[in-house]
């Protein structure tokens, strides 16, 4: 029986094997979908706001020319350094729920991509499974029209076309610059006072150029209410509503974690029953031997947590696993 058993390959999860297994004890990581599936989601050309240093794990050295390293780079360092340890990796084994055992030990139940169930069995279990699955929905009438995404990839289908971009954040502000490098009509709709203060600094500058010149159309104070084929209804906070002609919605709403299998274990969540109860100190959870790292242990707001803050959970956890040998 493996000592720990890692459900989601995210930094968070690796940097998480990489600790445990230098301190001796064995690991298993499996994921839905591969190593680092959620960096693979990123928009394509993204640039990230971190530095490359502060996403390094393992202590192995991440180089970029670059001043911030591009979504393609991270993943090549990830897989590199996954490949350097040699941990022991299954991808697409997605975690359906997790059983403690009379022993102490943990039995968690799998599915493959091809549906077979099975199960494995760890000494220790550590839930990485972040949050990049599940979009924060709005909750209005249109928000599951074709047209509308909470994922944006690439500006070049929306070449030419009237787009509008909600939120405020980095997400939000990074599509609408590519956006209108393509040609697209961009408005984006925030119900912030001004886009966040955490803007890429060499970002804002640009952005802020783009809305000066009228490139970019800005609704602050105001949500977007409805979504229709061909329109959008956006409703400022004095009541204010105004329709305006739309073929596709790019909904930068943030995500947050699916907290359906810490539940399910049996892991106590804090009183606005979104964060998960755990020491500070190890990520244990209430459950013995049952752990969280990365930004699953955030809390309401999912960006309290992020690769930066997150590669640090595995070596809390991996030290407080070797005190328990
Ligand atoms: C566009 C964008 C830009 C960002 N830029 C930065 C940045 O510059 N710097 C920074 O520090 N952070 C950044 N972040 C945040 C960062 O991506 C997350 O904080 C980070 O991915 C969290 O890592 P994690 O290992 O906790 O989870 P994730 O990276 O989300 O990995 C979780 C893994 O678990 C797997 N999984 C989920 N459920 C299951 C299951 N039931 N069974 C098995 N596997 C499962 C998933 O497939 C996934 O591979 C950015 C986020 C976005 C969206």
């Amino acid at each position: 029986m493996q000592d720990v058993l890692i459900i989601g390959a995210g930094p968070c999860g690796l940097s998480a094997a990489i600790e445990c297994n230098k301190r001796g004890l064995s690991s298993e990581i499996i994921d839905k979908h591969n190593i680092v599936h959620s960096i693979f989601l990123y928009p394509t050309h993204m640039q990230f706001f971190s530095t490359a240093e502060m996403l390094e794990i393992g202590n192995i050295p991440f180089s970029t020319s670059n001043d911030k390293p591009y979504r393609d780079e991270a993943l090549a360092y990830y897989r590199k350094v996954a490949e350097h340890y040699n941990l022991s990796l299954s991808p697409y084994e997605e975690a359906t729920s997790i059983e403690k055992q009379a022993d102490g030990s943990f039995r968690v139940h799998t599915r493959k991509r091809n549906g077979v169930e099975s199960y494995r069995e760890a000494r220790n279990v550590i839930i990485s499974t972040g949050y990049f699955d599940h979009p924060n929905y709005i909750g209005i009438p249109g928000e599951n029209l074709e047209k509308v995404t909470h994922y944006f990839r690439e500006a070049h289908p929306y070449a030419g076309m009237k787009t509008a971009v909600i939120g405020g954040s980095n997400s939000a502000v990074d599509a609408a610059m590519e956006l209108i490098r393509v040609g697209a009509e961009v408005s984006v709709i925030y119900r912030g006072k001004e886009v966040s203060e955490n803007i890429k600094p060499w970002v804002r500058p640009q952005f802020e150029s783009m809305v000066t010149k009228g490139k970019i159309k800005v609704f602050v104070e105001s949500r977007v209410t409805e979504i229709t084929e061909t329109s959008i209804t956006i409703t400022s906070l004095d009541g204010q509503e105004q329709n305006i002609d739309n073929d596709f919605v790019l909904a930068m709403t943030g995500f947050r974690p699916d907290r359906e299998l810490l539940n399910a274990a049996g892991v106590e969540l804090d009183d606005d029953m979104e964060k998960p109860r755990y020491h500070p100190e190890t990520m244990e959870t209430n459950i013995p031997g049952l752990y969280v790292a990365g930004v699953i242990a955030s809390g309401r707001n999912a960006n309290e947590v992020f690769i930066e803050t997150g590669r640090l959970h595995g070596r809390l956890i991996a030290e407080h696993l070797v005190t328990k040998l």
